[in-house]
């Protein structure tokens, strides 16, 4: 694919070239008005739908970069979801060295995507300066938004700050070439998406800024949200990326069957891990 490299960008080297591991470790079967904010506004009939949980491992011949890492089993099993894989057992079968000083993209602080940050003692935590912000802020304890989170997995973020290995950004930050992290809000203060150059173009993990496909295409947002016209406004974002030849295409936080259309890491990650623009070994 071509297209990043154009108008005078970086130069593309193999080193900026990725692949994108998909590891989905959980699940759950939920209802369309348990997804969807004010369902019962759009007039449709309810129905069961899946919601799969992700987190993403970028690999280039000389960098990894993490981004999330998914959710812990124990609050993932209170809030009633299927553990497919635990987060720590994927890395290791993936042979991701969680004590190396890797890069650690954290797209939100919300329960499934920062629930194994402690895994990783060395790493660089990127993240939004709004966000910290905001989970270390009281408003973090009111019902309806805290309960996303838990309190110890967000303590991972403040303890990296304090041994100087937290990196607050705003705005854009490319953070391994090739590599670049934004921050939309809508659906948390400090929601980010991430882009990567792969050997099949680019692609934009937009992680929670679009749960669904569905979701980026009816313009129905997500149930939990702190910013609803910011939340529109990221929407908006990744359709006009897509209109622009900017991204190829968009790995959303939470389809179901993402896997199903991903060529699986190795044949013993079937059903596990799934790999997007695979480099050649
Ligand atoms: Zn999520």
């Amino acid at each position: 694919m071509t297209g990043a490299g154009e108008g005078g960008g970086a130069p593309a080297g193999p080193v900026d070239v990725y692949e994108v591991v998909v590891v989905r470790h959980g699940t759950r079967r939920a209802r369309r008005s348990e997804v969807f904010l004010n369902y019962a506004q759009y007039g449709e009939p309810d129905a069961d739908f899946t919601v799969d949980y992700y987190l993403w491992v970028l690999r280039s011949p000389t960098t990894t970069v993490l981004v999330d890492t998914g959710f812990a089993r124990g609050p993932a099993e209170a809030r009633g979801r299927t553990v497919l894989v635990d987060p720590a057992d994927a890395y290791r079968r993936l042979g991701v060295d969680t004590a190396a000083p890797h890069t650690l993209v954290v797209t939100h602080a919300h329960y499934d995507h920062i629930g194994n940050v402690g895994l990783f003692p060395s790493a660089t935590v990127v993240v939004s300066g709004a966000e910290v912000d905001f989970w270390t802020s009281p408003m973090a304890a009111k019902p309806l938004i805290g309960h996303f989170t838990e309190a110890d997995e967000v303590a991972a973020l403040t303890r990296a700050d304090a041994e100087g290995r937290l990196r607050r950004f705003t705005g854009s930050v490319e953070v391994a070439p090739g590599v670049v992290v934004t921050e939309v809000g809508g659906h948390t203060p400090g929601q980010a998406m991430v882009t990567v150059r792969t050997g099949a173009g680019v692609v934009l993990l937009a992680s929670d800024a679009v749960h669904f496909t569905e979701e980026l295409e009816r313009d129905m947002p997500f149930i939990a949200v702190t910013d609803l016209p910011a939340l529109y406004r990221g929407l908006q974002t990744v359709r006009d990326l897509l209109a622009s030849g900017a991204v190829d295409s968009v790995l959303t936080g939470h389809d179901a069957g993402v896997l199903d259309r991903l060529e699986p890491v190795s044949p013993e990650l079937a059903g596990v891990a799934g790999v997007l623009g695979r480099l050649p070994s």
